[in-house]
């Protein structure tokens, strides 16, 4: 089992909090693609051991950009070169103003797409601006009610909490809004001000007010609490799903299991190694058109392998199991589990069950402080 993630690195607008990697020229689409068909091509042996690929997932970027036509050239590639599933998870990452129901329309007949996940980010108009969004409060509630429509019933939704934008009763009515379409996945992320993004200066510059701690806290609560009293499973720190509709691409992520990374920027992982590639577009092209390895890459030491275990792991429902620890690691990297976490049992932030070590609701709030305590320096 494995993931290949394709990075699509372009979008119409900036959005002001963005710091992932993505060029507004989209002239250089047709390059880029036809560069990433050669990075297939050339990492069709990325992979240590012979494996089946049970998830691809387009993400950006604004993967929302290409036609149906470019995605089956992808597509076609992939399946060239690898042993593609029949039932694999088919994601592709949409900006609610793409999804038009001619693109819907086009996106069913012609290609293999079977799940969607979508920027929507908030259902208010005032929200959607501070963060200059590229659409509206209309389309972003239009664009799941059309996917349905097309017959795309497996949506996962972003949202995102904790902007000076947005109150507490306008929290609860975005989460509302999403349960009443009964869209079976939501992705719920707080606002973070990243340093050299427009939405920082802005806010250096006293032209946009900042978010607050205190805001955030109350938000993620509502959101928590909302989404259990209508059966989704809170199993990912910011991931909640009906049963049976966890995204099984991230979940592979957080179980450790190896992907492939396509595109600039992207990140692939073989189980032993991580490997990220250059995240600019034009030496990404140059690298691969000149044959020249567009990727750095570092070897996982046992304690890398360890951190990363603890950081993945103890985001999920799925929680660090001690026999695994056991299993897999030395037996210092045990006893330093099991002396750090015994502080936050006590102030009941972890619970553990059967040796299974998982967060509580009030943990949730202080993953990274537990993980940070958790990680062992190399
Ligand atoms: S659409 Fe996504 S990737 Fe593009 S600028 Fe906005 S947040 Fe960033």
């Amino acid at each position: 089992m494995a993931g290949i993630y394709l990075h699509i690195p372009f979008c119409k607008q900036a959005c002001s909090y963005c710091n992932f990697h993505f060029s507004t020229l989209l002239k250089y689409k047709e390059d880029v693609l036809q560069a990433m068909l050669l990075e297939i091509e050339r990492q069709q042996d990325f992979f240590i051991e012979k494996t089946n690929i049970n998830t691809i997932y387009f993400g950006g970027g604004t993967p929302s950009i290409l036609s149906a036509g470019d995605i089956n050239r992808l597509l076609a590639q992939i399946h060239k070169y690898f042993d593609v599933q029949v039932d694999a998870e088919i994601t592709l990452e949409a900006n609610p103003d793409d999804l038009t129901l001619e693109y819907l329309l086009a996106l069913k007949k012609e290609t293999p797409i079977n799940r969607f996940s979508i920027g929507i980010q908030s259902f208010v108009d005032a929200d959607l601006q501070y963060m200059h969004r590229a659409h509206n409060a209309a389309q972003a509630k239009a664009c799941i009610e059309h996917a349905q429509h097309v017959g795309f019933h497996n949506l996962s939704v972003d949202l995102i909490y904790g902007t000076p934008t947005l109150n507490a009763t306008q929290c609860l009515q975005n989460i509302q809004t999403v349960i009443d379409l009964q869209v079976s996945h939501v992705s719920c992320y707080a606002l973070t001000v990243e340093e050299k993004t427009e939405l920082a200066s802005l806010i250096k510059k006293r032209k946009k007010e900042a978010p607050t701690d205190e805001a955030m806290t109350a938000q993620f609560d509502i959101l928590t609490t909302q989404m259990r009293a209508h059966h989704y499973i809170h199993y990912e720190i910011s991931n909640f799903g009906k049963e049976g509709h966890f995204a099984q691409h991230n979940t592979n992520y957080w179980k450790g299991i190896p992907y492939l990374g396509i595109g600039p920027s992207a990140h692939s992982f073989d189980g032993k190694k991580r490997y990220w590639n250059i995240a600019n577009n034009a030496i990404y092209l140059k690298k691969i058109k000149t044959n020249e390895a567009h990727f750095d890459s570092e070897l996982l030491t046992e304690t890398d392998k360890y951190n990363e275990y603890i950081m993945t792991s103890i985001r999920t429902i799925f929680g660090v199991d001690i026999r695994k620890l056991q299993h897999d690691f030395e037996e210092k990297y045990v006893q330093h589990f099991l002396r750090e976490i015994k502080l936050f049992k006590t102030k009941n932030w972890i619970e553990e069950n059967n040796g299974i070590y998982r967060l509580t609701d009030k943990g949730k709030l202080f993953c990274d402080h537990i993980s940070a305590h958790l990680f062992i320096e190399n």
